[in-house]
């Protein structure tokens, strides 16, 4: 996996790139606005200019957004899913300005309406989404989730109900958390629950999807539903299952990223990517080969 973290934009959108790079990321996310309001303004030139300088440095494997936490798509038919939709499309113009791959989407939450209505409403609302930003390269990544409350995306036959429902599945992706997977009941601390779940998207979607994994060690026990991200190791995760994990082959060049608790001077996010990177086997950093099933 190629290795990073999520980063802040203080300061400006292109400060992301400049604080990763900074810690030695190979891959950044970000948001494409702040992620707790609806509407973002549109990026000045200098800005534009000062992250494509960041980005053509050169030194980031891949850089990708993440939507903000307002939208909603899987809710019945309201002013907040509208403006689910509009904000979405808005997310997508922004990050097709900074040439943005995909954007990382929490599939939705169908706010106690049932499961077959908010699939409905997540299908009808990126169907208006694609159609609205059709020539936009940038794909959204569908986020499988732990299932809290009413949301949608702890199973996987969910994300497969939307692959292929909607018009354009060539716009869609996956990115894959660690601590949701565990969260929703997979036991990622076996190499046999690692595999178990992957098979999972393998059988249901196809590996081929995966754009993206986040990885976070995760505070609740296994299946608690409940998300709350922890440390490498510092959780219920725990740290070698990280092992098999980051040694996947299937995933050599996948982005691999942290979302877990930092502070202002990213010293936790420096030392997690530490620990993931003395995870990988590599001559002379191996005490036993890959277990390969
Ligand atoms: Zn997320
Ligand atoms: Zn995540």
């Amino acid at each position: 996996m190629k290795f990073g973290a999520h980063m802040p934009t203080g300061g400006g959108i292109w400060r992301a790139l400049e604080r990763g790079i900074g810690i030695g990321c190979e891959v950044v996310q970000l948001f494409v606005k702040n992620n707790r309001q609806w509407f973002g303004q549109p990026y000045s030139p200098d800005d534009l200019a000062r992250y494509a300088n960041q980005a053509a440095a050169g030194k980031l494997h891949t850089i990708f957004g993440h939507a903000g936490y307002l939208i909603n798509l899987g809710a019945p038919a309201s002013p907040n899913r509208d403006r689910s939709v509009q904000a979405l499309i808005q997310e997508i113009q922004l990050a097709t300005e900074l040439g943005l791959p995909f954007l990382v989407l929490h599939p939705g939450a169908h706010l106690g309406a049932g499961e077959a209505s908010g699939l409905q409403q997540i299908v009808a609302g990126l169907d208006d989404v694609f159609r609205a930003t059709r020539a936009s390269p940038v794909r959204i990544a569908l986020e499988n989730t732990a299932g809290q409350g009413t949301c949608l995306g702890h199973d996987i036959a969910h994300l497969a109900a939307i692959y292929q429902r909607v018009q354009h599945p060539g716009r869609l992706g996956l990115c894959l958390d660690t601590a949701h997977f565990f969260e929703a009941g997979h036991n990622l601390r076996t190499p046999r629950g690692w595999q178990a779940a992957i098979g999972q998207v393998e059988s249901q979607i196809g590996l081929r999807e995966i754009l993206a994994f986040h990885l976070n060690d995760s505070k609740t026990d296994l299946g608690s539903r409940v998300d709350r991200h922890a440390g490498i190791g510092q959780g219920k995760i725990g740290r070698p299952a990280f092992r098999h994990i980051v040694n996947d082959s299937r995933f050599a060049t996948v982005p691999g990223c942290l979302e877990t608790p930092k502070s202002e001077d990213l010293h936790e996010d420096v030392e997690n990517l530490a620990i993931l990177r003395a995870l990988v086997f590599r001559r002379g950093n191996s005490t036993k080969p890959l277990m390969e099933t």
